[in-house]
């Protein structure tokens, strides 16, 4: 029978999920293959409930595409029959253009090659599972899901940076990232809250990366994330927004070069900078340390911050979602965000933020703030079952 696969190639990894197709497609099993181009490489795969039902290595697995074919015989041998006749691909950046998921195919890699300079720790890898992907499956149909094409609405002045109009000419502008999973909340709030999903609702998506942004009518009107997915909240290491001034003098006097530089701001900052510790806020919340106190403190002064801002942007606020990861999971992180959030009308109750329910918000609180998880790869299965 016809299934969909989704793929989220990254520089070393290559998620993947397998979806049986229906009017909504329903995950059957997710995996996971770690290290590749290392000498102890690991594959893992999960059904829907999470139950582990294969894994493989420490070994070898040379590149993507060999990570792929080892991948799918796991997959042949847990659904045998199992036909891939759809692969819906996570794609950092999809340019200025692009916002609706696209058909693969040559045009549009040239196209998406061209991009590889505006986010090159994973254009190149998004495009290498791709290009894995159309070698295993030729006749299968691929089509490519951006995380910036959610953002692509935005108001001009919400796209661009106040610098020659030249360099906005030539692709340098606020993008917006984790489209994917904003796309998958302003859906799950129009078929849940309709009413809601209507207004000016703000999504803290916190992750080990972590965004937010501003939806209107379930359109993004505005994010915190711009060229790069560096930008706006700090994250688990990179820094978030940044005073361009530090950049000048890690450059000059501290003679950094560039990829000194983007280590540093990608790989040594953000949690683990600010902890000298951990990226992982579970570990910085047992931790207890007054510097890992420090970090979680500017994680959650960022986001309300934002959150104003993204108010002003929308000309108000009538709802809060988190979601992801730390969104889903960390009580004491939503609790410390909306603490001092009153004058928004931002009223959290203690039991039901501690029980992780749905609406964490009291009865009498003016907006309503929500804990939604997201599904990224159901956005993409959704797509590639679309076609
Ligand atoms: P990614 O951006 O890699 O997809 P996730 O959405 O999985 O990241 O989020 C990872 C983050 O969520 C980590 O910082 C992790 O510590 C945090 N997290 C997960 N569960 C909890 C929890 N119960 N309490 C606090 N933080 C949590």
């Amino acid at each position: 029978m016809a299934h969909i696969l989704t793929l989220n190639a990254g520089s070393s990894s290559l998620k993947f999920g397998l979806f049986a197709p229906g009017a909504e497609p329903q995950a059957l099993a997710t995996g996971l293959v770690e290290r590749i181009g290392a000498a102890d490489g690991q594959i893992k795969l999960k059904a829907a409930d999470g139950t582990v039902l294969a894994q493989a290595g420490p070994a070898p697995l040379a590149d993507h595409g060999v990570a792929l074919e080892q991948a799918l015989a796991m997959v042949q041998s847990a659904f045998p029959g199992a036909e891939i006749d759809a692969v819906g691909h996570r794609v950092v950046h999809g340019g200025p253009d692009i916002g609706a998921p696209q058909p693969i195919d040559e045009a549009l890699i040239a196209e998406l090659e061209r991009y590889n300079p505006f986010a090159p720790l994973h254009q190149p890898h998004n495009l290498a599972g791709v290009r894995a992907a159309m070698g295993h499956f030729p006749d299968a149909r691929q089509i490519a899901c951006f995380d910036t094409a959610f953002h692509r609405h935005h108001p001009w002045e919400e796209d661009a940076f106040a610098l020659p109009l030249q360099l906005y000419r030539e692709g340098v502008r606020r993008y917006g990232f984790h489209g994917l999973s904003y796309d998958f909340i302003a859906g799950h709030l129009a078929q849940t809250e309709p009413k809601l999903a209507a207004g000016r609702v703000i999504v803290a998506h916190l992750g080990n990366g972590a965004s937010m942004c501003g939806l209107k009518d379930g359109r993004s009107v505005a994010s915190t994330m711009g060229f790069s997915a560096l930008d706006g909240l700090p994250m688990g290491s990179r820094s978030g927004q940044l005073d361009p001034g530090v950049l000048l003098y890690l450059l000059e006097q501290k003679g950094m070069g560039a990829a000194e530089i983007t280590e540093l701001l990608y790989k040594k900052s953000g949690l683990l900078g600010l902890s000298e510790l951990s990226n992982d806020m579970r570990t910085l919340e047992e931790a207890g340390t007054e510097a890992a106190e420090n970090a979680i403190a500017y994680f959650c002064a960022r986001i309300r911050r934002e959150t104003g801002a993204l108010a002003a942007a929308l000309g108000g606020i009538d709802g809060l979602v988190f979601t992801a990861g730390i969104g889903e999971n960390s009580a004491r992180v939503r609790a410390q965000v909306c603490a001092g959030m009153e004058w928004l009308g931002i009223e959290i109750d203690a039991a039901a933020n501690a029980a992780g329910a749905r609406v964490i918000s009291t009865a009498a609180a003016r907006i309503p703030v929500l804990v939604i998880p997201t599904n990224e790869e159901l956005v993409i299965a959704r797509a590639a079952a679309a076609g």
